[in-house]
């Protein structure tokens, strides 16, 4: 057999949402609804769906590898230079691109925990360590706690604003004062993931730090709001200097065609983006609202998924409620044992989820 490098021993699979085609065959159902993933129940823009039809006669061609038309649009949506943009299939590419560009072995990362499991996998990837901060008893990044953690061998602060999976936020004051103290030879990716749901209110607008912070990287993407997660797109603003490094480790092509141009009429169609957020803070509300009626304790969100505490063992409610067509994800593989997480649904979506946990919880 042929050898292969030893750290990849350590690693595990990432372990996604079950997908709806699996669970219907599995179970023999037939009506099942996926609040897993933190997908757009909404689906994403029609312009999306206009532009991808428009696109399938290009399929014998190369994409654009430096994405032209959506960076120039986002350049323009942001005001910012279209050099500060970096582009990957899902930001979970920009993750490992990252990684690639500054983990060198035996560095270590720091992130808090729970939080987004890609983290470590991409840092131990390169042979680096990770350093897991506890969350703060609110259920938010401590901040202080990571800052006590920077050792010599800190390349990497990864935060995850919102958290997921707790949905928590830090705001736009405590991130200030948090970059201030950060040392300018480690590098912070503000993971904005959920940006959409998020903006506004204390939530910080990191697009504006960029002048101030050469030590910064914000990473966006097509996936949750605009609806486009199956199609892979997601990007990265930072300086120049930072993007120009990224590009020299980002592979050719990395984002397909159909993406691009998809992305690219998404971004076009903000009252579609509007609505999603509309949905989301409705669902929000009657999701709250069920857990106060049935007396379980939750985690006020930022984000389009919530974590509730089922006061059980969250893998035997994910189970039963799987029995009943409604797929979520269980806290186990947060530590979170008697969580569970749930994506925010369409009104539909959301009052099925809640019959069937009631029926589960018998509350
Ligand atoms: N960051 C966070 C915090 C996420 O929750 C996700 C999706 N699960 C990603 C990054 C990756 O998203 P994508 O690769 O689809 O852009």
């Amino acid at each position: 057999m042929v050898k292969h490098r030893k750290t990849v021993e350590t690693l595990e699979p990432y372990r996604p949402g079950k997908p709806i085609s699996e669970v219907k065959r599995e179970l023999g159902l037939t009506d099942v609804i996926k609040l897993a993933s933190n997908e757009n129940p909404l689906g994403c823009s029609p312009k999306a769906v206009e532009a991808l039809i428009k696109w399938t006669n290009e399929v014998s061609l190369y994409p654009d590898g430096n994405c032209t038309e959506l960076r120039n649009a986002l350049a323009e949506k942001f005001k910012l230079d279209p050099g500060q943009f970096l582009f990957g299939a899902g930001s979970d590419q920009i993750l490992e691109i990252i990684a690639q560009t500054y983990i060198n072995p035996g560095d270590s990362t720091i992130t808090g925990w729970p939080s987004f499991s890609r983290y470590e996998a991409v840092t131990r990837i390169m042979d680096g360590n990770i350093i897991r901060v506890p969350l703060t008893r609110d259920y938010r990044f401590d901040l202080d706690g990571i800052l006590n953690s920077i050792t010599d061998t800190t390349r990497i602060i990864w935060v995850c604003n919102p958290n997921n999976p707790t949905g928590t936020i830090i705001t736009a004051e405590e991130q200030k004062a948090f970059l201030k103290k950060v040392p300018r030879h480690v590098l912070v990716v503000l993971d904005e993931a959920y940006y959409e749901y998020a903006r506004g209110g204390d939530y910080p607008e990191s697009t504006a730090l960029l002048d101030e912070y050469d030590n910064i990287i914000i990473l966006r993407t097509f996936s949750k709001a605009y609806g486009l997660a199956g199609l892979r797109i997601g990007y990265a603003i930072s300086n120049k200097e930072i993007i120009e490094l990224l590009n020299r480790v980002r592979g050719p092509f990395n984002v397909n065609a159909a993406a691009q141009a998809a992305a690219l009429a998404a971004l076009g169609d903000q009252e579609f983006v509007q609505r999603s957020v509309q949905n989301n803070e409705e669902g929000k509300r009657c999701l709250y609202q069920a857990f106060e009626e049935m007396g379980l304790e939750y985690i006020p969100t930022h984000t389009n998924f919530i974590m509730v505490n089922v006061e059980k063992n969250s893998v035997e409610v994910f189970k039963a409620l799987l029995q009943k067509g409604v797929i979520v994800r269980s806290g186990d593989i947060f530590d979170m044992d008697n969580w569970l997480r749930v994506t925010i649904g369409t009104p539909e979506q959301n009052r099925r989820f809640i019959e069937a946990l009631k029926e589960v919880l018998q509350r």
